[in-house]
């Protein structure tokens, strides 16, 4: 499937919920599959269905280890980015468990060349449903609590460039040439 890009109206408009009965069809089972592969092809740590330009209340998510080969240990640390196996999240429901922040840069397959710092939630915990029509209830810190806020803000209609820090956007050519090295406290410092 394609990836729609900002500027498509599927990506501003709220997504819509499943029965357990449509989670377990098998067009469903088929779109949660293509979902999938859609997001492994791009690559990316995160999709959600409208970013294919449906609106429902899909999101996959995975952080494979040759995803982290551009960041230090120390970056890996920093982030609390691990390796997360794949996993489908149908109707989450999302709460903030730790309301401080951990800030950095991120971006968006709808959000061509863009990267730019976001604060996001240090801990979560998202219930919702697998691709089983189980019950399901993930509690997330770091990286995996972040793409969890991410992914979750698409099926509200909202991207992360409505929450970056407006002067820190920059495109990831820049960003690898320029910043990549760049603890983030500076790069805000820099761009204050
Ligand atoms: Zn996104």
């Amino acid at each position: 499937m394609d990836i729609v890009q900002i500027g498509e109206k599927v990506l501003r408009e709220p997504a819509r919920p499943l029965s357990k009965e449509e989670i377990l069809s098998d067009k469903m089972q088929e779109f949660i599959q293509s979902l999938i592969f859609t997001m492994r092809k791009a690559p990316g740590v995160g999709l959600a269905a409208p970013q294919v330009g449906i609106p429902l209340q899909i999101i996959v998510l995975e952080d494979k280890p040759e995803y982290h080969s551009y960041l230090t240990p120390e970056q890996l640390t920093e982030r609390d980015r691990k390796v997360l196996p794949l996993s489908v999240i149908i109707n989450p429901i999302l709460t903030i468990e730790e309301a401080e922040v951990a800030e950095f840069f991120e971006g968006c397959l709808s959000v061509p060349e863009l990267i730019g710092i976001v604060p996001r939630a240090k801990a979560v915990r998202v219930e919702g449903f697998n691709e089983r029509a189980e019950p399901i209830v993930i509690k997330a810190t770091g990286w995996h609590a972040r793409i969890l806020q991410h992914e979750v803000d698409h099926l509200n209609g909202i991207i992360y460039t409505d929450l970056a820090e407006q002067r820190t956007l920059m495109t990831q050519d820049n960003f690898r040439k320029l910043w990549k090295q760049t603890p983030i406290a500076e790069v805000q410092k820099e761009f204050k």
